[in-house]
């Protein structure tokens, strides 16, 4: 099928809830993607952090291929070994205690509220369930994700939402502290905000917030949906920080591609779910699996060094343009946001790359980059040359 073809037989028949590209894509290899005509375009986006190894990656192909071969799906009714093994290899690399597979973001970021939830119910019984999020957070589409989300935006049209969030402002300890109470399990946190525009948070009020937490027996959420996997430079954001988040949920680059996702959880949390209180037809499905096992073999630690001195690289390189429309960069990695500059509008600056063959994400109101973790010098310099001669 053509591009235009593509394009008129998702318009009538695939649900219109999507600001999509006005792009078609075939095929892709290494970061390069292909148009049904061939049409190239260097890759910043991974599909949103996902395709961490980038595209038409052999072994990930093969790894997929075998397990498929001998076994699809078969439920967490029975046990299989590529989640036993995958969930051994996430946790000896970051120090939690063990898993539970789920299949998307949203929905590990519900089991990771719903272990806080079980957890203070079960020390203090009912009335001790609020999570604290964060102004500008993005923590899922599902109604009590939505909710969990600090943005004022995502709270409305389906009503009635989840009850039991609160919000502080990032970067500040005494609006965290202004929102305490007896009535608090939790606090909820991404260490980079992604959604809300590539926004870090600061060393010392990450540890502040752990303290915090352990003080009041809050447990310290980390959702690691997009920072999770390597995208920063360390496998999981929270190495960055010094820190062991009680639980910290992943997806999006777990797998390199398929859908899988989950929530690690550290020993004081191990024995809060329970069979029975939650479960997913889905979860730990083995051919995802399989596929995750390839990405943490190609994850190595001079694979995650490559990954900062990568975003390194582009964040310098972006800076040196001075682009009348960029402002200073920020990020973590290959997490990388661009602010931009008043006057201009980073939808049409994202169109406009795009047009030349550069495919960018936006993010609040900067631009975002994540490009696949693979991504070579040759492929990063190409996207370059075309974002100067575009905006220039
Ligand atoms: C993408 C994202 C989610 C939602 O993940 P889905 O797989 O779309 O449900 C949640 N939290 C963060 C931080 C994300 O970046």
């Amino acid at each position: 099928m053509t591009s235009e073809e593509i394009k008129a037989l998702t318009g009538r028949y695939i649900m219109n809830t999507y600001g999509r590209f006005p792009v078609a894509i075939d095929h892709g290899e290494g970061a390069r993607l292909y148009s049904p005509e061939g049409r190239e375009y260097i890759d910043f986006t991974s599909g949103i952090g996902v395709t961490c190894l980038g595209y038409g990656n052999d072994s990930w192909a093969q790894a997929i291929a075998a397990q498929a071969q001998k076994l699809g799906h078969v439920s967490n009714l029975f046990y299989t070994e590529p989640a036993a093994r995958l969930a051994q290899i996430l946790c000896e690399r970051t120090g939690e205690s063990c898993v539970f597979f789920a299949n998307g973001g949203g929905e590990a970021n519900e089991g990771m509220i719903k272990l806080a939830r079980k957890y203070s119910f079960d020390k203090y019984g009912p009335g001790r369930a609020t999570i604290l999020t964060l102004n500008n957070s993005f923590h899922g589409r599902t109604i009590t994700t939505l909710k969990a989300t600090g943005q004022e935006v995502f709270h409305n049209y389906f009503f009635p939402f989840t009850e039991g969030f609160r919000y502080a402002d990032a970067n500040d300890l005494s609006s965290l502290e202004a929102q305490s109470g007896d009535d608090v399990c939790a606090v909820m946190v991404e260490l980079v905000q992604g959604e809300g525009g590539v926004l870090p948070l600061e060393r010392d009020y990450v540890r502040s917030v752990a303290k915090l937490c352990a003080e009041k027996d809050w447990l310290l959420l980390v959702d690691e949906v997009q920072t999770g996997v390597g995208r920063t430079g360390k496998l999981f954001a929270f190495q960055h920080y010094g820190i062991l988040p009680d639980v910290a949920s992943f997806a999006k680059g777990i797998a390199g591609g398929l859908p899988m996702s989950g929530i690690l959880a550290n020993e004081k949390c191990r024995t809060v779910l329970t069979p029975g209180t939650h479960a997913t037809t889905f979860g730990a499905n083995p051919v995802c699996a399989a596929a995750g096992l390839l990405v943490q073999e190609t994850l190595s630690d001079a694979f995650l060094e490559e990954v900062a001195s990568k975003g390194a690289y582009l964040r310098e390189k972006i800076e040196a343009m001075a682009l009348p429309c960029f402002g200073k960069t920020r990020g973590l990695g290959l997490m990388i946001g661009i602010a931009v500059q008043d006057g201009f509008s980073n939808k049409d600056l994202a169109n406009r790359l795009i047009e030349n063959g550069l495919l960018v994400l936006t993010a609040g109101p900067g631009m975002r980059l994540l490009p696949p973790l693979s991504i070579t010098k040759a492929e990063m310099d190409r996207g370059l040359a075309i974002m100067e001669a575009t905006l220039r």
